[in-house]
């Protein structure tokens, strides 16, 4: 397809084209049952058989030791700023946040309704523009769990290397850079990531959880909102987003057959290495928002030396097949979101013209 354009959104954002044409294929009728997925029942062996496939590939990609369960939920990964914390602030408890952004504050703040919580560390006085050292979190034993965000989507950040939390459990949000490089999970008692950005379309939220965790659940908490629930009915006790849940094992076969998660991370850096120098290479024309040691392969975000310039920037970027390399609304200046999906050419074509732009306005 020749008139794909160079996508950078930030999310929803980029699926592999190989995806889209195969979901195509499979959409009228899927693996010769005379209707599509999304015409069946969720209690049918061939949505059952998807279902746990799908669980399966993510286990086998991420490298999920037993011990944990792998759910699919709705309501994104906003909801479970809400579930984490009425899952396991029993009263007596405190939950302990690292502060590094937008989305680490949500998940700070949606908290705070449920219970006591406090903060490990922030980067708030650097605004947000750098990831804490692992040496500055505070890691309190008594709280319930450590919350952190592995990438924040609108500043554009990254941890390179998470702490050590000993006996308290750490949680991570890693909605906009889950597979996008390899993690050990024993390290973490719950990830979960909102599928929109590395894993598919929105519409599920994957939830990986430590079993023990899964059954601190307090009594009396809204079923939905019980990982108990989910986890003792296998991600099938109501009606699943068949649809996300089907494009997501197609992005995860996809993912498999390009060489894993070692192999995005290594184009995931040869992609970002390319923006990333168009940038340093500059001479100051372009300037990187996130200091260099928290630089996110995620999320670029650089500045121009003015809005009227970056405005400018926009607009011949869209004239030339770009999209969504505004940045947020709240930070301004210009973000490039380069998941998984976004091949290395869109990265190359960028690259490109940054250079040409700033040849004509340098
Ligand atoms: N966390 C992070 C890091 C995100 O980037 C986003 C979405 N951009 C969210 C949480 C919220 O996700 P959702 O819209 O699926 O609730």
């Amino acid at each position: 397809m020749g008139n794909r354009a160079y996508n950078f959104n930030a999310g929803p954002a980029a699926l592999p084209l190989e995806v889209l044409e195969r979901a195509a294929r499979e959409l009228v009728e899927y693996q010769g049952i005379g209707m599509s997925v999304m015409e069946i029942s969720h209690r049918s062996k061939e949505y059952e058989a998807l279902n746990d496939e799908t669980q399966a590939l993510i286990r086998e990609l991420f490298g999920v030791p037993s011990g944990y369960k792998v759910l699919f939920l709705q309501g994104g990964a906003s909801t479970q700023f809400a579930m984490i914390p009425m899952n396991l602030l029993t009263p007596g408890k405190s939950g302990s946040y690292v502060l590094t952004g937008a989305w680490a504050e949500k998940a700070y703040k949606e908290a705070k309704l449920f219970g006591d919580v406090s903060v490990a560390a922030s980067t708030e006085a650097d605004k947000f523009m750098r990831m804490p050292a692992v040496s500055e979190i505070v890691v309190d034993p008594n709280t319930a769990y450590l919350h952190l965000t592995s990438n924040e989507t609108i500043e554009g950040t990254q941890f390179a290397e998470f702490p050590d939390t000993g006996s308290v459990p750490l949680i991570a949000d890693m909605s906009s850079d889950i597979l996008s490089r390899p993690v050990d999970v024993s390290k973490f008692s719950l990830i979960y990531a909102g599928a929109q950005k590395n894993l598919g379309p929105s519409g599920v939220t994957v939830v990986i959880v430590r079993d023990e965790l899964v059954e601190a659940s307090p009594k009396g908490l809204a079923t939905m909102l019980r990982y108990d629930i989910h986890a003792k009915n296998n991600s099938l006790y109501n009606t699943p987003p068949a649809y996300s849940v089907y494009m997501m094992n197609r992005v995860l076969q996809w993912l498999r057959d390009n060489g894993g998660v070692a192999a995005m991370e290594k184009r995931n850096i040869e992609k970002t290495d390319l923006i990333y120098n168009a940038i340093d290479n500059s001479g100051g024309f372009y300037r990187g928002a996130a200091q260099p040691g928290s630089r996110s392969r995620m999320n670029i975000t650089f500045r121009l030396a003015s809005e009227e310039l970056e405005k400018q920037f926009i607009k011949e970027s869209e004239q030339q097949g770009f999209v969504g390399l505004k940045g947020h609304r709240s930070v301004g200046g210009l973000r490039a979101s380069t998941y998984n999906a976004v091949p290395l050419e869109s990265c190359k074509a960028l690259a490109e013209f940054m250079s040409d732009f700033q040849r004509r306005n340098g």
